[in-house]
């Protein structure tokens, strides 16, 4: 039995009844304590008992817009606990009068996005992104490349015995690295981006004839055509569009809704001409072409010196570089002599 002072309205004027309020577990026996109004029994399931927002009043209201407050929020607080209700308001109150245990669950809650955000959406994308099947992936390439033709790139003037040349090298490199995908190479004369290279997430690689001018031997060329390679084994383009496009078209995917892709396929163009990859994607296709060029025995130096020098040729273009921008080099340059040092040496 809770007993306890609260003060009744009938929800049709302002007066205010003092009453005395008797909750038996089941039923709230309602009594004015000058004459006999109210007298009223209601039934707990017909109330509600408003969320213990910080005040020191609650309050319980009736059917038919009538309410009782109390100062006694220990009662009420009983009430609640006798009935089960307001299981998650109480929780909140609880938080609410113990700030510190608020700041903390805060805290919890912005490292749980934080988190989320840092590890969880990258490696959900990557997921999604080994999950695209072939065709799509052809058909989001196929327009990726028919936008860049159509803005910044002219056939390639390359000489047909070169164009020939490259392409059988580049189909044993390819076979090497990753068997997965139907690689080609194809190329473009780019007076706008210059010496650049960049694959297309169904494998197709365009190389610049600049960058092909540029180059003192096919073994820059390689390293280059190697880490794009990286790119595409390594699912880098999904997986930036679909990192990049939020939690929306990551949660489609993951439900089996393979095609909504399609949806950020747009984003493609972008991401592939003004050099978005991450970080950690170019330093992981870096890795895999540097390892490649050890393996054929030709070290890393054919891949510094290519990048050094598209870096120095890039001021001469208006277009941003996919393969090289200024204070990336250098690093990447150190990252990959760590790699060739860190080799034991071949006999
Ligand atoms: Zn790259």
């Amino acid at each position: 039995m809770i007993e306890f002072k609260a003060v009744y309205f009938n929800g049709k004027t302002s007066r205010a009844y003092p009453v005395s309020v008797v909750f038996d577990g089941g039923t709230l026996r309602i009594r004015g304590s000058e004459g006999d109004h109210p007298a009223l029994d209601v039934h707990i399931e017909d109330c509600t008992i408003a969320p213990p927002l910080g005040g020191t009043v609650r309050s319980i209201k009736l059917p038919g817009g009538a309410q009782c407050e109390t100062t006694d929020t220990e009662a009420v607080s009983a009430m609640e606990h006798l009935t089960g209700r307001n299981t998650g308001m109480r929780l909140v109150h609880f938080l609410e009068s113990r700030w510190k245990t608020a700041a903390g669950a805060l805290a919890g809650l912005v490292l749980c996005v934080w988190l989320f955000a840092t590890y969880g959406i990258p490696f959900l994308a990557r997921k999604a992104a080994y999950a695209v099947p072939p065709e799509l992936t052809e058909q989001m390439s196929r327009q990726a490349i028919k936008m860049l033709d159509r803005r910044f790139l002219k056939p390639s003037e390359l000489d047909p015995g070169r164009i020939r040349k490259l392409r059988e090298e580049f189909q044993h490199l390819s076979r090497e690295i990753d068997a997965d995908f139907n690689y080609r190479l194809e190329f473009r004369k780019s007076p706008h981006i210059g010496p650049n290279a960049f694959a297309l997430p169904s494998g197709l690689v365009i190389m610049t004839d600049e960058l092909v001018d540029l180059a003192a031997d096919d073994r820059e060329l390689l390293a280059i055509l190697a880490h794009e390679t990286a790119h595409v084994k390594k699912r880098h383009g999904l997986r930036s569009i679909i990192q990049n496009s939020g939690v929306f078209l990551l949660i489609s995917l993951l439900a089996g809704d393979i095609t909504s892709i399609t949806s950020a396929a747009a984003s493609l163009p972008a991401l592939l001409a003004q050099s978005g990859y991450s970080r950690k994607f170019e330093t992981e296709a870096d890795r895999v072409a540097a390892l490649y060029m050890i393996r054929k025995g030709w070290g890393t130096k054919p891949f510094q010196a290519i990048l050094l020098r598209i870096t120095r040729d890039m001021a001469d273009y208006p277009g941003e570089s996919l393969l090289a921008s200024h204070p990336l080099t250098d690093q990447r340059v150190r990252h990959l002599r760590e790699i060739e040092a860190s080799m034991p040496e071949a006999e």
